[in-house]
Formats: structure tokens, C-alpha cells, sequence
């Protein structure tokens, strides 16, 4: 036995330092293995995650590769907290970006291409991009079940996939037999550039310079002028009314009167309305059908029918009369100039407002009349309410983004789309009598290509049907994705026993879509939440604040290429470190992931040197210091397994990165380390060996803790000095009773005794491994450590409490006195 303390110890980890190149080979060997499949048949509980299907025609956006890094995070946590975790890959292949790049790509026109061949080339570019972002995903070490497209659940799924159609298709029937579809003409939301109705849930606001001209109108029965302030001269042929605020005392005598509006010399009544500020422009403003959502909503309130003047391509149409023809932005232009040829145009002052634009094209949207069909939801709202708070939010917060959008609606969910790359709408028209016929559930329909699935019209006989051509909203698509996933169409024992999804983690920019409308669905078909608990996460920021765009290449950040540089562990334990992202924006910098990846080279050197010592299970007692730390670490774990299970990765890796590197590494390892190594035999082969027990469990413990945040490197520690079996499929670390130690609170002072220390020896010029001759005195508390002290710092003479003569004496720092 003897041998055993005194023996040479050399690290059994053979590899100097962490490499990221074995990554893909370790990531393989998962696969290889199919640890992270989803099993039906095992008995533990289901977590399930309703991952956010990446839009897949553009590169991994940045902050994609950040939050799916957090989702992993959560995946890998409930793996080794005993459930089966279901944790699909899908892919959004519908709608109108691919629509968009394949018309760039190709230099066609969707609306002049065959629709067939239109939707073939869609394919190639979906191929292609979806492939890339894949590779991503997969480099980043994501553990989702599988990566092959399965109709199972935990397959990967794309929302083009006619799988995945069929289901929508059939949510649709079914709120068609219930009666909670109609279709209608209303004033739409319309993107001139995608040339298709959008949602209110679509539209976003851009910051816009703009001209506010002030412009002459006549009072008819007067004749005196009368001065309006405008953005949008070229609506003027629209003009149905005009307004003051009944508050403002100027234009009180013009109640009832009427305006005459310049160019076209028609009148229009004026009246007051709330809506018009005293403040803004001249206090009297021109209310056009239709300019913007005031617009909408007065003439609505006020009962009066609009007059268009655009046309579905953003050109103004034969009611703008001799601007007939022109684009918005010419007709403005002309129209302005025509004002001041007649003297009619006062002044033009420059103004920054908010205006409308579409989500996808970023191109102002336009007010127009369109025959759409409709989903019933303003009936439904304080159900949804309701809805909301049967979910837990994470950050609490966040819910309130999701109540004020609820509250917000005014109009039912336009479902209809004029586009080609989606799914589409089930339905026939007998061209007869006009007899609309949904088919029913259980397969996909393509109207547009198909006959019906019946011979004649069941109400006048005709075999002439014509297909309904246009698609869903692709937000009516991904509305389902939890249910979807949970297998709702393959496996109606396993759908109803597992919903509603666990967890829904998403964007905050999503929230009145995404989110919103799953709830929506969700109600209207299982009259149930659809998840458990909402992660919402914020943006990912470059260095200065600015969102991260493909289009703006000053911001843009390939994630594909920084983790090539640095590996995907150093990406990763970046985005555990930087911050929580539910609570802002995270901003960020190549700098800060190099600079936090040093990390990962700390805590391989530490594994080396301590997997030089052999590990004992048995025969060993535990120093004083040990049990500190042991006491230290069961506080770690409690740590780690509160910020893991309030989804908060930050909290949890801070926490691990203090303790390795602040604690464990620059002080424990430290003082533990002659106690270890025992080359002159101070210590007796039990307490030798505690020490190498408390190293290696600290170890083995922080591997565990961090194996979600950092799975690679864990991994191939683990693999490397305990087990052959993944780190992947250990129990996460539970506390240890018999570790509870008093000898917890000598912790602060034990550190500041050894910082004192160093600096003292700096101060005298000793090097670190230099004798003190020097008497030296330190706090009473510590006495249990001294051995360790001692050996730790070479102190020939250490002593505790107070020099007997305190002359004779320096006090370095707060009860601790080196002799003078
Ligand atoms: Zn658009
Ligand atoms: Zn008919």
C-alpha cells in the first residue's frame, strides 16, 4: 500500500488540450449510437418541445443558432432528469420567401410562370437551403431525435411535406363543418410586392421620412380657404371627410359645413372626431379611404362607403383620374407638383412617421377591397385570454406581449392567400350554380391541379367544377405544428396522452402570429391550451444594438463560419454566458466567443491534471477542505438544477464557470494539491486519498452539470476518465446529505487567506512555491485547514487568533499577521 502514496502520478488523459475538431466525429457517433431517438414504448414521462421550424431559405440567422443552442440546453437537461424527450427537427419550407427568392433567382414573375413549373423550381431552392441549414443545426450538436423526414413522431417534418398538408388541410374542414369559415369582401391589408392579401398579425411598422405638405381646401359656403396637412396628397381623389377635434375652439364654426377638395372640386361634409389632434399639422385632417387604420376605422365608424384608389399592383386606378395609371410614389409626386402650379400647396414641412409595411417584402402595404375567406377569432378572444393564463410564461413578462395583441384584434384572421407555394385551400365550385364543396379529411387536395373527389354537383348535376386556387396563410400552417409533432395523425393513443406540448419555445417578433394562432387553433379543435409553458426569447444583436440582417451586410454574421473557427463548443458556452434571453437582447461578438471559449482550454487542463490521481471509492477520509467544497458543490447542483428548470441556461453556466474556475480551480485544487501529490508522506494514505476523491467527484459532478451547455467537451471527458457509456444518458447530479458541512462558511475567509497570501509573497519577491519563514497568523476559524494551509503555502510557522505581540507583527489584511 505503501507505493500507492508515494508513486509518480502522470495524467491518464493523454490529449493536451481541447481540440474542436473532433466534434463532428463525436456528433457522429451519437447518431451512430441513436441516443437521442424518441422511444414511444419507454415508460418515463414525455417532455415535449414544439421547436420553431427555421424559415430554411436564407442561412441560419445567428440568433437561430442561439436559441436552438438554448432549446438543446432544455432537451438535454429533462433527458437526464428521467423523462423522453420529444425534440423534433422541422423545417418551414411554405409561403412566400422561397415565392420571393425563386423570382430573383430565376428572373420570372410568379404570376406569369405555370404554376407547376413555378412550384418545381420552388423545390430546387428549398432542396438546396434546406440541406445548408441542416448542416448547421447538426454542427452546432443539436440533439434532436432524428434527422431523416419520418412520419413518426419525433421525425424530422417540413410544413411542404404533403404529410404536413393534409393535416392542415383538415383542421380547415373541420372549422368549415363548424361553421367558423366564411368568406367575405373586406378592406384587406395588401402587399402590392407579394400581390396577396396579408393578416393584421403580418403588418409591421417602419420608421419613414416623409413630407407633410399643407395643402388649400375651400370652404363651400364661404369660399375661404381652408388648410390641410397631409403625407399622402395623391389620396385626395378619395377624400370622403374631413375632421377637427371637437375640443379645438378654431374650427368649432365649421360643423356641418363642407369642404371643397382641391383638383377634383368635389365637397365633402366636416365634422369633428377625437381622432383629429389640435397639434398636428393644421388641426384639420382629410380622412381617406384609405391612407391608413385611422382611415379604415372612421369611415367605418362614421358610416361612410371608400372610395379606392389604388389597385391590387400599388397603381392608382381611374378614380384618381388624370394620375390614373401612376405608382403611388408618382402619383405623390405629380399630384404635389400640380398643387403648386395652381397655388394651391402652402408649405412643406418634414416628418417622421410610422408606417405600415409588409413583414416578409418590407414594402408599405395599401388598403383595398378583396373577397377573402375569414376564421372566425374576434368571438374568441376572452377564451384566448383565459388561454393565457392557463400557461406559464417564461420570463413571466413576456405573456403581456401576447395579451396586448389579443386585445388589439379588431378583424377575423384572413386565411386566404393569392399565392402558389403553400398549402392549398380544399374547395370546389360548381361553375353552375356556384355550389362550393369541401371534401373530406384523410387526404391532401390540390384543386388547382385536381377534380374533385365526386362526379356531379349534389345540387344541380353539373360535372363542371372549378378548383379553388389560392393557398393558406402559411401561419395557418405552422399553427399546428404541436400537433403535428405529437403525432395527432399517425397515433391518436399516444396525441392524446401527451397533449398539450410541454414546451413551446419562440421569438418574442412571433408572438401575435406563431403563438397566437396555435392558441386559436388549439381552442377551436381540442378546446385545450396547446402548451404547458411559452419560452419567449429577445434578439440576438450585433456589437452596436442593430438587428442582424442577410440584407444588411455591415451587421450580417454567418454563424456556419465562426463555428468552423472556433468550434460549436465555444459558440455554445458563449451563448450560456452571455446572457439571459428572455430578459433582452443578447449583442453579438467574435471577440466575446473567443474570450469566453477560454474557458473550455481551463477546464480540460484541470481534468488532466487531476485525472493524474487515481480515483478512491474506498479507504479515504475527508480533510476539512474537502468537506468544504463537497458542501460547496451540493450548492451547485441546487444552482444549476433551479436555472435549468426555470429555462435559464445563463444562470445555470454562470454558475458552474464561477465555481470551476474561481473556486475549485484557483483555490481547492490549490491547497489540495501536496495533500495529493503526498511526496514527503505529511499526510496518511486515508486523507491522501480524500483528496483524490474530492477531485475527481467535483469533477465528474461539474461534467455532469455542464454536459447540457457544453456537450462535446464533457462528453469527451467523460468518455476519456469514467465511463464508455455517453455522459448523455447519466442521471443529472442530485445533492448529497451526507456532504451538508458545517465547514461551508470558512469558505470566504479560506480565500481571502490565500489571496493575502500570494500577494505577500509578491510583495517580498517569493515566488509562489517559496518557503515563508516568517511567522504567520490567521483567523481561529480556519484551524481545521492548517495542515492543508500549510503544505499549500510552504508556512513553516502557522499559527491562529492574534500575536501575542502585535508590535513585532504587519497585519495584512483583516485577522491575518505575517512577522515583521
Ligand atoms: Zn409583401
Ligand atoms: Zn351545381
Amino acid at each position: 500500500m505503501k507505493t500507492e502514496g508515494t508513486q509518480t502520478f502522470k495524467p491518464s488523459l493523454t490529449i493536451k488540450t481541447w481540440d474542436p475538431k473532433i466534434e463532428p466525429a463525436i456528433f457522429q457517433k451519437w447518431q451512430e449510437q441513436g441516443i437521442y431517438k424518441f422511444s414511444k414504448t419507454s415508460k418515463k414521462p414525455t417532455f415535449s418541445i414544439d421547436t420553431p421550424p427555421p424559415y430554411v431559405n436564407i442561412p441560419v440567422h445567428i440568433g437561430q443558432a442561439y436559441t436552438y443552442v438554448w432549446m438543446d440546453v432544455f432537451a438535454r437537461y429533462k433527458r437526464m432528469t428521467g423523462h423522453k424527450v420529444l425534440f423534433p427537427m422541422g423545417l418551414d419550407k411554405n409561403g412566400l420567401p422561397v415565392e420571393v427568392q425563386t423570382e430573383k433567382y430565376f428572373k420570372i414573375s410568379m404570376h406569369e410562370t405555370p404554376r407547376e413549373e413555378f412550384i418545381e423550381k420552388c423545390k430546387r431552392i428549398l432542396k438546396e437551403s434546406g440541406d445548408q441549414s441542416l448542416d448547421t443545426f447538426k454542427r452546432l450538436g443539436l440533439s434532436c431525435n432524428s434527422w431523416s423526414l419520418e412520419h413518426k413522431v419525433g421525425g424530422r417534418y417540413e410544413t411542404d411535406d404533403p404529410e404536413y398538408r393534409r393535416l392542415t388541410q383538415q383542421t380547415f374542414i373541420e372549422f368549415w363543418n363548424n361553421g367558423l369559415i366564411y368568406e367575405d369582401e373586406k378592406t384587406t391589408n395588401y402587399c402590392p410586392v407579394c400581390g396577396t392579401t396579408i393578416s393584421d398579425a403580418e403588418v409591421e411598422y417602419e420608421e419613414e421620412e416623409t413630407e407633410l405638405n399643407y395643402i388649400k381646401f375651400k370652404l363651400q359656403e364661404t369660399g375661404q380657404d381652408l388648410i390641410i396637412a397631409t403625407t399622402r396628397s395623391e389620396l385626395l381623389c378619395s377624400c370622403r371627410t374631413v375632421i377637427f377635434n371637437p375640443d379645438d375652439e378654431r374650427y368649432k364654426n365649421l360643423e356641418g359645413k363642407h369642404a371643397i377638395v382641391p383638383i377634383y372640386g368635389n365637397a365633402v361634409k366636416i365634422q369633428s372626431h377625437p381622432y383629429a389632434k389640435p397639434e398636428f399639422g393644421s388641426g384639420l385632417v382629410m380622412i381617406c379611404s384609405f391612407g391608413d387604420y385611422s382611415d379604415v376605422r372612421i369611415l367605418r365608424e362614421l358610416n361612410l362607403d371608400p372610395v379606392y384608389a389604388i389597385d391590387p399592383k400599388g397603381k392608382m386606378n381611374s378614380n384618381a383620374g388624370r394620375y390614373s395609371g401612376l405608382s403611388v410614389k408618382e402619383a405623390r409626386k405629380r399630384i404635389t407638383e400640380d398643387l403648386k402650379t395652381q397655388g394651391l400647396h402652402v408649405k412643406t414641412e418634414k416628418l417622421v412617421q410610422r408606417r405600415p409595411v409588409c413583414w416578409r417584402s418590407k414594402n408599405p402595404i395599401e388598403f383595398v377591397p378583396m373577397k377573402e375567406i375569414y376564421l372566425k377569432q374576434i368571438e374568441f378572444k376572452d377564451a384566448l385570454l383565459c388561454m393565457a393564463d392557463r400557461m406559464a410564461f417564461f420570463a413571466p413578462e413576456s405573456k403581456q406581449i401576447l395579451v396586448d395583441w389579443i386585445n388589439s384584434i379588431g378583424i377575423d384572421w384572413v386565411i386566404s392567400r393569392r399565392r402558389f407555394y403553400g398549402t392549398e385551400i380544399p374547395l370546389w365550385y360548381c361553375k353552375k350554380c356556384g355550389y362550393t364543396y369541401v371534401p373530406h379529411t384523410g387526404m391532401y387536395y390540390q384543386p388547382w391541379r385536381e377534380k374533385p373527389p365526386i362526379d356531379k354537383c349534389p345540387k344541380c348535376g353539373s360535372t363542371e367544377f372549378k378548383g379553388e386556387e389560392r393557398t393558406f396563410d402559411t401561419w395557418f400552417d405552422s399553427a399546428t405544428s404541436e400537433a403535428y409533432i405529437l403525432g395527432c395523425l399517425w397515433n391518436k393513443t399516444f396525441f392524446e396522452k401527451n397533449f398539450p406540448c410541454t414546451l413551446r419555445p419562440q421569438g418574442k417578433e412571433i408572438v401575435r402570429n406563431w403563438l397566437y394562432f396555435t392558441m386559436l387553433k388549439s381552442h377551436l379543435l381540442f378546446n385545450k391550451a396547446p402548451f404547458l409553458n411559452v419560452w419567449i426569447n429577445m434578439h440576438v444583436v450585433d456589437e452596436e444594438g442593430r438587428k442582424i440582417s442577410k440584407s444588411d451586410p455591415k451587421t450580417w454574421i454567418d454563424p456556419q463560419e465562426d463555428i468552423n473557427r472556433f468550434g460549436a463548443e465555444a459558440f455554445r458556452i458563449w451563448s450560456g454566458l452571455e446572457g439571459n434571453i428572455t430578459k433582452g437582447d443578447i449583442r453579438y461578438s467574435f471577440e466575446r466567443v473567443k474570450g469566453t471559449s477560454k474557458f473550455l482550454t481551463k477546464l480540460w487542463n484541470i481534468a488532466r491534471y487531476i485525472s493524474s490521481f487515481p480515483q478512491a471509492s474506498e479507504g479515504y477520509r475527508l480533510a476539512p477542505l474537502d468537506k468544504m467544497i463537497l458542501a460547496k458543490l451540493n450548492g451547485l447542483i441546487r444552482e444549476c438544477a433551479v436555472g435549468y428548470e426555470e429555462m435559464n441556461v445563463f444562470a445555470a453556466t454562470t454558475a458552474i464557470r464561477t465555481f470551476t474556475w474561481n473556486l475549485f480551480a484557483d483555490h481547492y485544487v490549490e491547497a489540495a494539491k501536496s495533500r495529493a501529490y503526498n511526496r514527503d508522506g505529511t499526510f496518511s494514505l486515508e486523507l491522501q486519498r480524500g483528496a483524490w476523491f474530492t477531485l475527481h467527484k467535483c469533477l465528474e459532478t461539474i461534467l455532469k452539470l455542464l454536459a447540457p451547455i457544453s456537450p462535446f467537451i464533457t462528453e469527451a471527458l467523460w468518455l476519456e476518465l469514467y465511463s464508455k457509456e455517453s455522459i448523455h444518458v447519466q442521471n443529472f447530479p442530485k445533492e448529497t446529505p451526507e456532504w451538508k458541512s458545517d465547514f461551508i462558511e470558512l469558505l470566504p475567509n479560506f480565500v481571502e487567506f490565500n489571496n493575502t497570501v500570494w500577494r505577500y509573497k509578491k510583495s517580498r519577491g517569493l515566488a509562489l512555491s517559496e518557503e515563508i519563514a516568517a511567522p504567520i497568523y490567521a483567523l481561529v476559524q480556519l484551524e481545521p485547514l492548517k495542515e492543508d494551509l500549510k503544505a499549500m503555502h510552504k508556512i513553516t510557522n502557522l499559527a491562529f487568533g492574534k500575536p501575542k505581540n502585535p508590535e513585532g507583527f504587519d497585519e495584512l489584511s483583516e485577522g491575518i499577521f505575517a512577522a515583521k
